[in-house]
Order: structure tokens, then sequence, then C-alpha cells
């Protein structure tokens, strides 16, 4: 889920994709303002198959991935619980009899309580199928449960909605976290990947400058955060919201409150920032 662009229409994808010997893409038919041109279903392997982020239940696009994997479905992965991300994966599990894997939900709102792995993944965990291995790496931050997978041989990494193609992504506290956001985009960047393959949009082939861009922009913005919070002491979080997002639709303030707590949030935790009865003040 990004967050939303008004200016920004959802791109034209093909719905079906080969990759990479291997490696398939097919579109979920759910474009929107948040899910872009639709969440993007991953499938791995030729003589079993893997499948990605089965994404919402949506009969046709269920029927489809059954139809196009050529092979036993063995496995259904999800990157984490929203509700553009995993809600098939149960059905599927069903209808196919494949193992469950990805990470529990946590508790609140916007969570897909019906994703019960079988198997709970962790950090540096590998998943084989077909001969090549998935390694899972645990991002928390848009998510507390959310994990990518690296592909090995091709060295690339299925990032779910940790990192988007053309846009931010949502981080929504309490389960969203800024402070967590950040060191896990430091973490991926760390495997200097060969490419990057998003839950939503097309395949990042510059994942290094991309990652670089995402950090700063929200460095960025936090800085406006703190200038806001000093220059106007006292203020609610929706208070600030025109003070730190100037440059954001007026209609889309609802969101901005959320990224803004997400930075507030971070500033506390960092001791820069305090919140008493509601209201933001900096901690020189
Ligand atoms: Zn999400």
């Amino acid at each position: 889920m990004s967050e939303p662009d008004t200016s920004r229409r959802p791109s034209r994808m093909p719905v079906l994709s080969e990759l990479a010997p291997g490696v398939r893409r097919l579109v979920a038919p759910n474009p929107s303002m948040m899910t872009g041109p639709g969440t993007n279903t991953y499938l791995f392997g030729s003589n079993e198959v893997a499948v990605l982020d089965p994404g919402p239940v949506i009969k046709s696009h269920i029927e489809r991935i059954q139809e196009i994997a050529g092979a036993p479905i063995r496995w259904v992965l999800v990157t984490h619980t929203h509700p553009d991300h995993s809600p098939a994966a149960a059905e599927l599990a069903r209808a196919t009899g494949a193992e469950l894997l990805g990470r529990p939900a946590p508790e609140g709102r916007n969570q897909d309580k019906t994703f019960v792995p079988d198997r709970s993944l962790e950090d540096g965990d590998r998943v084989l199928v077909d001969g090549v291995e998935l390694e899972v790496i645990h991002t928390p931050g848009h998510a507390s449960n959310h994990i990518c997978f690296r592909q090995t041989e091709l060295d690339w990494i299925f990032t779910g909605d940790h990192v988007i193609d053309g846009s931010t992504v949502v981080i929504d506290p309490p389960d969203g976290n800024m402070k967590h956001y950040l060191e896990s985009l430091a973490h991926l960047r760390r495997f200097q990947c060969a490419a990057l393959a998003p839950g939503h949009g097309e395949i990042i082939k510059n994942p290094d400058r991309v990652i670089d861009w995402i950090i700063a922009h929200r460095l960025e913005r936090e800085a406006k955060v703190i200038v806001a919070v000093r220059a106007n002491p006292k203020l609610t979080t929706a208070e600030l919201v025109p003070h730190v997002y100037a440059d954001v639709d007026k209609k889309l303030y609802g969101w901005a409150e959320r990224s803004l707590l997400a930075h507030l949030i971070k500033l506390a935790d960092d001791g820069a920032a305090s919140c008493v009865d509601g209201q933001w003040v900096e901690i020189p």
C-alpha cells in the first residue's frame, strides 16, 4: 500500500510477465490510488511452485494463479498481512494443499487475521523452491511482520511494500514504525542486490540509488517536522499537518497526519521531541 498520490495515475503493466527463468509476475486486478496498477503476485519455480502475495480474495485471480502455475503449488508465501497482499493465501492453500509461510498478523486494524502461517519465517530462514533458495529478510517498519525474500540465484529482493515502484509507502502507527522502517532500509541496502521486485509496480533496476533516495526523502521530511515543532510549540499532530505538508493536497491530510505521527513518534524515541496532553514540543 502506497501513500495516495492523486498526481500519478496507475501505470499500465502487462498482467502476466516472465521476468527471468522460473520467476513470473501476475498483477492482481485491484488497481487503485493506494495499490497503483494492482498487487504483484509472484510465482517461483517450474517443477514445483511457490506463490508470493496472492493478494485480496478475487476469485478470477486465484483461479488464474492455479491455471498458470503449470506444476503443483507447494508453498504460499506472504510479505505481510495487509488486506491487499495476503487474504487470498488461505484460500489458495486450501485449494492446493500448499504450506502457508510468513509471519502471523499483529494486533490492530488493517490486518488480515485469516492468514495463519503453518510455519512462521524468521530472518535468515531459507525456503528451497525448485532448487533455488529464497532467503528471508525481516524488514519491520511498513508493518511489524513485514519480510522480504532474496532470490539468491538472481540476487533480486522481493520487497512487498517495504520498497515499491514510483511512490512512498504508508507508515501507519502503531504497527507502522518510522524508526524501524529506516533501519530496515539500511539493512536492505547492505545486500547490494541486483534488483528489487516490489509488491506494486515495475522491477527496480537501480536498488541502491532508490533506497538512498527513500532514506533521504524521509529524513528531509523529519527535518521539516522538527523545524515545525520548534516554530509552533504545543500543537497537536493534526494542527502540525499544514506546517509540514504544505506541498500535499488538503484532501490527503488524513494520510499525511498518519505519516506525521510516525515521524513524531520516531523523534520522541530519539529524545528530540515529546508529547504532553496530545501537544508536541521539541526537546532541545
Ligand atoms: Zn502494506
